[in-house]
């Protein structure tokens, strides 16, 4: 794990009553800028939730006080090497919930939840016969790399998993499930509400993916494409073995594994797209984008109302 990279970007959650979140939040905010990190930090009474960057010596160092801290003494750091930076701001802020499910009936992963399976043991079930692979996260993250073989639920937010399940019972039935997630946290909650919604033999990918990546033994056998980041890397690899690009250039189809987003702010739609599509479709998914008066694109480019003209004329024949 000790690397010559002079930063390192650390994931990690802890399902753990924190009281005060609001309080802790404020605290953890201060103590964070003191050391110079930067990233996302979610605070809950149900837990903590964090990716943060910095270099070594104080990314060590905020190893060191969390463990110090008895609520999380045991907590597991997922570290990888970086270059530099990997947010531009350093946001910790106290929420509900650690993700975002909004439950009727909240499920408390501490009192239920799925087994938990280790790299290797997930690596061999997901090869039994009457096994099935659900990916819990979203569909633009499924897209850009996912275990060979594993279901796709079409939804753009993690809180419409348990209604897509409620109308995917058929997929499921009798079926050993194996659930995935990036870091093993929405896994936590989503496999057991599983198991609290009668699925008997629910099991989760333990660190998820990123430590699915990170063992020795497996090296990430079995997942193709890359792994969806929620920081400014965006895509990092996780088979070590080979790399089999599953990612679809939006417009083209081509192999892609490169994210833009929608240019147009209300959208804003996550899209595969080569450099040159890019341009071609001035970073936009569809026509009512691409018109829209707040695409970003034509404002960054300068363009003038006869470029934006003479670029729609050229999809519009190209469709044809
Ligand atoms: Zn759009």
């Amino acid at each position: 794990m000790t690397g010559n990279k002079p930063y390192r970007v650390l994931l990690y959650y802890k399902y753990v009553p924190i009281e005060s979140p609001e309080e802790f939040a404020d605290e953890h905010r201060a103590f964070c800028n003191e050391l110079g990190l930067k990233g996302r930090i979610l605070i809950a009474a149900e837990g903590i939730n964090g990716t943060v960057s910095g270099p070594v010596e104080q990314t060590d160092k905020y190893i060191e006080a969390m463990r110090n801290d008895p609520r999380f003494a045991d907590m597991v750091f997922k570290i990888d090497e970086a270059d530099e930076h990997a947010f531009k701001k350093m946001k910790v802020r106290a929420r509900k919930e650690l993700v975002t499910l909004r439950l009727e009936d909240d499920v408390n992963p501490l009192e239920v939840t799925g087994k938990h399976l280790s790299p290797k043991e997930f690596f061999e079930k997901m090869q039994d016969e009457d096994t099935i692979i659900l990916d819990a996260r979203n569909d633009y993250e499924y897209d850009l790399g996912h275990f060979k073989g594993a279901i796709k639920p079409e939804i753009e937010n993690f809180r419409d998993l348990p209604a897509w399940v409620r109308d995917n019972k058929d997929k499921l039935e009798g079926k050993k499930i194996l659930t995935y997630c990036t870091g093993g946290i929405r896994c936590e909650k989503f496999s057991g509400w599983l198991v609290k919604e009668g699925f008997e033999d629910v099991s989760q990918l333990h660190g998820g993916i990123v430590t699915y990546g990170k063992d020795l033994e497996v090296q990430g056998k079995l997942w193709d494409g890359q792994l969806y980041v929620f920081d400014e890397r965006i895509a990092v690899p996780v088979n070590q073995k080979e790399h089999v690009i599953v990612g679809r250039d939006f417009f083209s189809g081509e192999p892609c594994e490169r994210y833009v987003n929608c240019a147009n702010p209300e959208c804003n739609k996550k899209i595969l797209c080569s450099e040159e599509n890019e341009h071609k479709y001035m970073r936009t998914c569809s026509h009512e984008c691409r018109v829209d008066p707040r695409n970003r694109y034509i404002f960054e480019y300068g363009l003038t109302e006869d470029e934006v003209s003479e670029r729609l004329a050229k999809i519009e024949k190209a469709a044809v």
